[in-house]
């Protein structure tokens, strides 16, 4: 019997839940320390294409992002949330 290859695991940053990577959609610390969508370089965050997931980044108190080693504050979770609206609108 084949060993199926292990998905990659991520953790959502916003609801918390363990995924596959394939289900979740990736953000990196671009420069100036603002957060883009995509494959991107260096450490990655995850979330799930929801709204309610990236409305709960949003809405944390803590902008830690494990995954990523910083504190992202409040006002660049909102103004990632606001570059992923046009897209959202197709989300569940
Ligand atoms: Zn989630």
């Amino acid at each position: 019997m084949r060993t199926k290859r292990a998905m990659p695991i991520r953790t959502c940053v916003g609801c918390g839940s363990r995924e596959s990577q394939s289900q979740l959609m990736r953000f990196t610390l671009g420069p100036e320390g603002a957060l883009v969508p995509g494959r991107g370089e260096g450490r990655g965050g995850y979330l799930h294409p929801q709204r309610r997931c990236v409305r709960a980044f949003t809405a944390a108190r803590s902008g830690f992002v494990r995954s990523l080693r910083v504190v992202v504050s409040r006002e660049t979770r909102e103004r990632y949330a606001t570059l992923l609206e046009p897209s959202m609108t197709l989300w569940a």
